[in-house]
């Protein structure tokens, strides 16, 4: 296993909530350690170029009107195997189907507001880490 750094999002329905420290309890539990961090509101502009790759679906509009709806918490969370450590610490995107513990699970209201984003393959990783920090914000 190799060591690995991942993107994770706090979304608006979790900040909220009041629950980032809940949320990154779960992460840290997990053994994954918060080397960046950062709470912004992201406009919809930015929003939606982040989520460019489901700009053919459905639910973009809302997805992108939700992200800017209220402040969002970005991380990079390293580990051992840390983009399928997040993911299982996250569970599945419709909390209904997220297994107990995890924080869809835990703390999701629906399959849009659903608390965490995380990156789904190292591409992605490589690709969301840098969308948000420069290589100086990186400290592990
Ligand atoms: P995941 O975040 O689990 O990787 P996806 O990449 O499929 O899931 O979707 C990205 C995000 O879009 C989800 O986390 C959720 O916020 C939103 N989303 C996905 N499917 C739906 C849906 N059917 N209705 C509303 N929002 C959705």
């Amino acid at each position: 296993m190799a060591t690995e750094r991942t993107l994770s999002i706090i979304k608006p329905d979790a900040t909220k909530r009041n629950l980032t420290g809940k949320i990154v309890a779960k992460f840290e539990d997990a053994g994954l350690r918060v080397v960046a961090s950062k709470r912004i509101h992201l406009s919809a502009a930015t929003a939606g170029e982040f989520y460019a790759e489901h700009k053919a679906r459905g639910f973009y509009g809302e997805l992108v009107a939700y992200m800017a709806s209220e402040p969002v918490v970005v991380q990079v969370l390293e580990g051992e195997n840390a983009i399928a450590k997040n993911r299982e610490v996250m569970g599945a995107t419709d909390p209904a189907a997220a297994a107990d513990g995890t924080i869809r699970k835990e703390f999701a209201l629906s399959k849009g507001e659903n608390s965490v984003h995380g990156s789904d393959s190292p591409e992605a990783a490589a690709r969301e880490i840098s969308f948000f920090f420069s290589g100086l914000e990186l400290v592990g």
